[in-house]
C-alpha cells in the first residue's frame, strides 16, 4: 500500500485545501476517461477520501488505517468508484468547476435526458472466411421490446392521451441535491413516478400494460459487407430495445465472429497457407494448381531452385479491404517433401544424383557435413 500523502505529492502538513487541489489536479491527470491508469485513478480517489474525512485522517496518521482493511472503503465513495464504475470525467470535473469548466468535447450541457431511451442490443453472427471474402445477408433473430402496435408506444389506452407527469411537471427528471466529498453537488435524477418519460398514464394500454412496449421476437435480414475482421459490430440504428413510452429506441449491433478456416490463416487482408512440393519439384520447377478461398482456382509457378519456406504470393486472392474494394495476397509457404519408401531403382536413380554432385553417402567423406566439421576444427 502506497502512502496516501505521497500518492497526493502532498506533506503530512498539507491542509484541506491543499488536499483538494492536489486531488483536483491528479484526478484530471489519471481519470480514465481523459486516458489515465484506472488503478492510480482509483488509488488516488482513495487517498483523497480518506485524507478529506477529518476522523479517518487522524486513524491513518496514527495507525497508518487507510480503511482498506476493515472494509471502510467506499463508505463514503461520492460517486461510486468502488461499486466498479466511474463517474465521467464530467462528474469529477463538475463538481470542482460547476458545468463550465469546459472538458466536455460535445455541445456541453443537457447531460440528463427528458426521456431515457431504451437499451442498446448485441446479436452475434458467426461467418466463414469465405462469406468475409465475399460479404453476405444474415437472417439474425432479435428478441426485444418493441414499440407496442395497439397504442402506437403511447402507453395509454386507445382513445386517451397520456398527461403530464405531476411530479415532476413533465420534464421526466427532478433536482437532488447530494452531499458529496466535495461539498453539495446538485445532480439530475430521472423521475421515479413516470420513469423519466415526463408523462402519466391514467388508462393504460391492455397490451402492453401502458409501457408502450412489448416483447417482440423479429427475424432482420443484415447486410455484412465484405472485409470484416472478428469482433467488428455492424450498428443498426434505432432497432435495439424501444424506450418506454415513445422514448426513442437503442440501436442493434451485430457483431462478427469469424471461424477458423481449414486451410487459411487470415492476417488482416492476407491469406496464408502451406503448399508441398515433391524434391525434384522444388529442384526443377513446376507449376502448381491451387485452390482459392472464394472457390476458384489459381496457376501458381514454382519456379526452380524453390527452398524449404519460400514464399509464393498470389495477387489479389486474399481478403478485400472493408466494405469490399482491393483484395490483399495469398501467400503460400513451401514444404518441400523428402522422399521416403523408395524402390531400387529410386535408390539408384538418388545414389547417381549424389554421386554427379559429389555428395557422400553412407561413409565420411567431402560433403557437406564435413565441411561442417572442418569448419569446427580449424
Ligand atoms: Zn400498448
Ligand atoms: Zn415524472
Amino acid at each position: 500500500m502506497s502512502d496516501l500523502y505521497e500518492l497526493l505529492d502532498l506533506p503530512r502538513s498539507a491542509s484541506a485545501d491543499d488536499l483538494k487541489r492536489a486531488y483536483r489536479r491528479k484526478a484530471r491527470e489519471h481519470h480514465p476517461d481523459a486516458g489515465g491508469d484506472e488503478d492510480t485513478f482509483k488509488a488516488v480517489t482513495h487517498a483523497y477520501q480518506v485524507l478529506s474525512d477529518p476522523e479517518r485522517r487522524a486513524r491513518y496518521d496514527r495507525f497508518g488505517d487507510d480503511g482498506t482493511s476493515n472494509g471502510r472503503s467506499g463508505a463514503s465513495d461520492p460517486f461510486g468508484f468502488g461499486a466498479g464504475g466511474f463517474g465521467g470525467i464530467d462528474d469529477v470535473i463538475d463538481a470542482f468547476f460547476g458545468q463550465a469548466a469546459g472538458f466536455r468535447s460535445g455541445g456541453g450541457g443537457g447531460r440528463a435526458r427528458r426521456q431515457q431511451p431504451g437499451r442498446d442490443v448485441l446479436v452475434v453472427v458467426e461467418l466463414t472466411l469465405e462469406e468475409v471474402v465475399t460479404g453476405v445477408s444474415r437472417d439474425v433473430e432479435v428478441d426485444v421490446p418493441r414499440a407496442c402496435e395497439t397504442c402506437d408506444g403511447s402507453g395509454a389506452a386507445d382513445g386517451t392521451a397520456p398527461t403530464a407527469c405531476t411530479t415532476c411537471g413533465g420534464a421526466g427528471q427532478v433536482q437532488r441535491v447530494v452531499r458529496t466529498a466535495f461539498g453539495q453537488l446538485a445532480t439530475a435524477a430521472p423521475c421515479e413516478a413516470c420513469r423519466g418519460t415526463g408523462r402519466s398514464v391514467g388508462d393504460p394500454c391492455g397490451d402492453c400494460a401502458g409501457e408502450g412496449r412489448r416483447q417482440t421476437n423479429r427475424t432482420m435480414r443484415v447486410d455484412i459487407p465484405a472485409g470484416l475482421e472478428d469482433g467488428d459490430r455492424i450498428p443498426v440504428r434505432g432497432e435495439g430495445e424501444a424506450g418506454r413510452q415513445g422514448a426513442p429506441a437503442g440501436d442493434l449491433y451485430v457483431q462478427v465472429r469469424v471461424a477458423e478456416h481449414e486451410v487459411f490463416e487470415r492476417d488482416g487482408r492476407t491469406l496464408a497457407a502451406e503448399v508441398t512440393v515433391s524434391v525434384a519439384q522444388a529442384a526443377l520447377g513446376t507449376t502448381l494448381t491451387v485452390p482459392t478461398v472464394d472457390g476458384g482456382d489459381v496457376e501458381v509457378p514454382v519456379p526452380a531452385g524453390t527452398q524449404p519456406g519460400d514464399v509464393l504470393t498470389v495477387r489479389r486472392a486474399g481478403v478485400p479491404m472493408r466494405g469490399g474494394g482491393r483484395r490483399g495476397d495469398m501467400e503460400l509457404v513451401v514444404r518441400v517433401e523428402v522422399p521416403t519408401g523408395l524402390d531400387a531403382r529410386q535408390r539408384e536413380l538418388l545414389t547417381e544424383l549424389a554421386a554427379a554432385r559429389g555428395e557422400t553417402l553412407g561413409e565420411r567423406g567431402q560433403g557437406p557435413l564435413s565441411r561442417l566439421r572442418d569448419a569446427f576444427q580449424r
